[in-house]
């Protein structure tokens, strides 16, 4: 019997291990110094001026909602090819997520389906890197200025992606991105997640709502002069936090980044060879100008093969999977008022979409099983 191959999965090595070992031969598993190490590490490798990191990317995307100042009565677009997380944020702030179709070619948000969303409520948009291929950056980022709109990069997918001459996570075109260190992602502390953002301001407030909205800081306090033992709640914040030892593991992986990447492209690049004018495969469009992470790779087959096609993979060991089922059809979002609204790109993209194991583990010898499976499976 040979082994299952995941669709992604992390890389741990024994410096890894050896990093979480000495946080927990240390004084601090929680609040010390590896969280801002991690901070600034990410920061740097972004080339953003603030990094905040926090238990996950769902409470990245939470608190990036929060320091917008997301709340009852707001909307936010979000593209319904996404992880629920994405839109769920702009619900957990008592808002509305307001979905906006992809383009059928790149599957990100579609810059003309995102105006066309805009109402007198948008105040924000999320838009998706979907499976590590920068969305419209420029066009919606300007569009957004103009309208006044806060942008929220969902950079889960995108850790060492570009977009022109900067690295997603610099925030060039829009005023937040987050990331999630989740292990099928690019690197893994288990549950983790970071906010990126250049806006002084709304990293104050993104640390605030990490912990509890409480702060000590003196130009902060309303009565300065209490005692050293002094705090103050200034918001209904949450405990977010990520432990020390987990940012350890995160400073560990991301050393590794680089190679992580390069495996990940290298794969990427074998596979678009393998099905380019392989019949009944649909590959993801990548436009010029943009460079691609790879955290997912994903096929488009014929809509009447793919239950089939999963099924026969999965039966060889193959755990393909999907990604994602439109947001807007899961049944909470159908009962929140989306029964009946269409997104015909998304919907096509999903019937017919599956996602071929893809991370840096992966072998070239597993990466043909892949193939030669998929091949297979589609003339069977
Ligand atoms: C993984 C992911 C998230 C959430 O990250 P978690 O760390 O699992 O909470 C959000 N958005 C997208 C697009 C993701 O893929």
């Amino acid at each position: 019997m040979k082994k299952n191959i995941p669709y992604g999965r992390q890389v741990i090595d024994a410096a890894d291990r050896a990093a979480v070992d000495k946080v927990l031969r240390s004084d601090w598993l929680t609040q010390g110094p590896s969280v801002a190490a991690f901070e600034a590490a990410v920061a740097r490798a972004c080339g953003a001026r603030h990094a905040v990191a926090c238990s996950n990317g769902t409470t990245a995307l939470h608190l990036a909602c929060l320091a917008a100042g997301l709340g009852p009565g707001d909307e936010a677009v979000v593209p319904p090819i996404t992880f629920a997380a994405t839109a769920n944020a702009v619900a957990y702030c008592g808002a509305r997520p307001v979905f906006a179709d992809v383009k059928a070619d790149t599957l990100t948000l579609d810059p003309a389906a995102f105006k066309a969303a805009l109402t007198r409520k948008t105040k924000a948009v999320l838009p998706v890197h979907f499976a590590g291929l920068p969305a419209d950056m420029a066009e919606i980022g300007a569009f957004a200025r103009e309208k006044g709109l806060i942008v929220i990069e969902d950079a889960a997918h995108a850790l060492g992606a570009s977009y022109g001459r900067k690295k997603i996570g610099a925030c060039e075109h829009s005023d937040m991105a987050i990331l999630s260190f989740h292990p099928v992602k690019h690197i893994a502390t288990g549950e983790g997640g970071m906010v990126l953002t250049n806006s002084d301001e709304l990293a104050g407030r993104l640390r605030l709502f990490r912990s509890h909205g409480i702060t000590r800081d003196p130009a902060l306090l309303e009565k300065k002069d209490e005692g050293g033992w002094y705090y103050e709640m200034r918001e209904l914040g949450f405990n977010y936090r990520i432990p020390d030892i987990l940012c350890a593991l995160g400073l560990s992986q991301l050393k590794k980044l680089p190679r992580f990447l390069a495996r990940r492209r290298a794969l990427a690049k074998a596979y678009r060879k393998a099905f380019a004018s392989l019949d009944g495969v649909t590959l993801q469009h990548l436009p010029p100008g943009r460079e691609h992470a790879w955290h997912l790779f994903t096929i488009q087959v014929p809509a009447a093969r793919r239950r089939a096609l999963y099924d026969f993979l999965h039966a060889r060991g193959i755990l393909a999977n999907v990604h994602y089922i439109p947001v807007h059809t899961l049944p909470y979002y159908q009962r929140a008022g989306w029964k009946g609204a269409r997104f015909p790109r998304a919907e096509a993209y999903y019937a017919g979409a599956l996602s071929l194991p893809m991370h840096a583990g992966l072998t070239d010898e597993d990466q043909r099983r892949v193939i030669a499976a998929v091949r297979e499976g589609l003339s069977a």
